[in-house]
């Protein structure tokens, strides 16, 4: 599919450089496979030369196949005075086997003299001897211009001779990149005005919002001749972030009116917002724009009588477009629908006019206001739909459970115990484990496999703990959300109790039963 801008994703190269990110490589194919689905062009994995991460990253990806995006391993131009077939940082580049290659190189004569310490004349050959390189093999090549518009400020035409270098060697785009974020929209608009007139090739846009104009600084670039963009999703970056694609990507489609993802996924921006939070483990912030839980709540009153006589008399845009929902009129169209879909993605047929809808919705709502959060935990809303839907809802119900911890001269040692009523016959099992969730895990597997023996080849994958807020008089909850597999497919489930271990134990029973009755289909 062709669309008039491309997105670039790089959330889990520029965006794992946040503060308070640290994705693992499982959080990363997460994410990466959830970018693919929504339909973006381009996904930076990571940059194979500076971690062992990245390149097991890559080595797991290429096992993947994506339907929409091109997955792109992030690098530099080769080192000065070396030949590019004898740089190592360029050969771990061609290792990670992207069909892209993005390079970073140096547009500032500043950075080319004090960082670099080396010539002009040598940082345009670098950049040239790189591209070439990386075309030869095949890769579709896109060329990062750091510090562009810092380093076209101090010299233009030096600038433009470094863009016009990665040209001449057959770049496919050319990102003129704001590196330190302090540009203001003008002068992104001006200097991307002059790239165009001296270029052929593809312009692209990378804006960091240490000036608060992530965003507008890209929208500015693509109004005047740029037509790639580079972000992240919740805008996660360096110090205050990247250009934010929550908010980019509506507002290429929506103001811009350009395309730039497929029509049916723009729906889907809030879902995706709250699923890359949830992998990296950040509260969503209510005041996100678009995407964010207040960001169409009405409080006033005025506008709240207003917005009921119509609705675009206080809002910029129809919230679900991008799949969010007005606080005052819950618009119970729009929930349905979202069920529908959701349900439709776990392999449930559900019709928009089914009966039970509305208890689902109804449901759904209740646990979300108690702290259940469904966005990456689909094991779990199946389990809930099937439920409600009465079919082949399992039979397992734990009866009583028993968790232990004693110390044993040099170590710890966990015990669980744990009766299950499993289709009419009860199972007792004991198990030990590295930790408490651990041997409970294991003795409620024990127990279902004298029944299913199939369980035993399900794993957890990943387990993630969130404290929830306290309200006023009542103590903090605990939200639990466990990644399981069954070497074939994942699912995540989730749990919410005040105490950490109960909350555990419903994930890990949405995870079995999830599991169960999808083989029994
Ligand atoms: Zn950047």
């Amino acid at each position: 599919m062709k669309f008039d801008v491309e997105i670039y994703d790089t959330t889990l190269r520029d965006g794992s450089q946040a503060e308070g990110v640290n994705f693992s490589v499982l959080d990363k194919l997460r994410i990466a496979e959830k970018l693919d689905s929504f339909g973006v062009q381009y996904i930076e994995g990571g940059w194979p030369g500076s971690n062992p991460k990245d390149i097991e990253f890559f080595s797991e990806a290429r096992r993947k196949r994506f339907k929409n995006a091109k997955l792109a391993a992030f690098g530099s131009t080769r080192r000065k005075n070396v030949a590019v077939g004898d740089d190592d940082q360029v050969r771990l580049l061609l290792a990670a086997e992207t069909p892209v290659v993005t390079l970073v190189g140096k547009t500032w004569l500043l950075h080319v003299r004090k960082v670099l310490n080396t010539t002009p004349d040598e940082n345009l050959a670098m950049i040239a001897d790189t591209i070439r390189f990386l075309k030869d093999k095949g890769k579709i090549v896109v060329y990062d211009a750091e510090h562009a518009f810092d380093g076209f400020k101090d010299d233009a035409e030096y600038a433009l001779a470094t863009w016009q270098a990665a040209e001449k060697a057959g770049v496919d785009v050319i990102a003129l990149c704001d590196t330190n974020g302090g540009s203001l929209p003008g002068e992104i608009a001006r200097i991307t005005g002059a790239a165009r007139a001296g270029l052929r090739a593809r312009l692209g846009i990378h804006t960091h919002d240490d000036a608060g104009l992530g965003v507008a600084n890209a929208l500015a670039a693509l109004e005047t001749g740029a037509s790639h963009v580079q972000g992240t999703i919740n805008g996660y970056g360096e110090r205050t972030g990247n250009c934010n694609l929550t908010s980019l990507i509506p507002n290429v489609a929506f103001k811009l009116g350009k395309t730039c993802v497929p029509p049916q996924a723009l729906p889907r921006l809030k879902e995706l917002s709250q699923f890359v939070d949830e992998i990296a483990n950040f509260r969503h912030n209510p005041r996100q724009p678009w995407v964010g839980s207040a960001a169409f709540s009405h409080k006033g009153g005025i506008h709240v009588n207003a917005v009921q006589k119509i609705v675009s008399s206080y809002e910029h845009i129809d919230p679900a477009s991008v799949g969010n929902t007005r606080k005052v009129l819950i618009s119970d169209l729009a929930g349905r629908s979202n069920i529908v879909m959701k349900a439709r993605d776990l392999g449930i047929r559900l019709s928009n006019d089914a009966p039970e809808l509305r208890e689902i919705l109804a449901r759904v709502k209740a646990l979300e206001h108690d702290g259940y959060e469904f966005e990456a935990a689909g094991g779990s809303l199946a389990v809930l739909i099937r439920k409600i839907l009465r079919k082949k809802g399992l039979p397992i119900q734990v009866q009583s459970y028993h968790v232990s911890m004693r110390y044993e001269g040099k170590s710890s040692v966990c015990e669980a115990t744990i009766k299950v009523l499993i289709e009419g016959r009860t199972a007792h099992t004991v198990a030990e484990g590295d930790g408490p969730v651990n041997a409970l895990d294991s003795a409620l597997r024990g127990a279902l496999a004298t029944v299913y023996p199939q369980v035993r080849g399900i794993r957890l994958t990943d387990y993630k703990v969130r404290i929830l807020d306290s309200t006023a008089g009542t103590a903090a909850k605990t939200r639990v959300l466990i990644q399981s597999t069954d070497g074939r497919q994942e699912w995540g489930t989730v749990g919410v109790s005040g105490n950490i271990i109960e909350a555990s134990l419903q994930a890990l029973v949405d995870s079995m039963e999830y599991r169960l009755v999808k083989g029994s289909r």
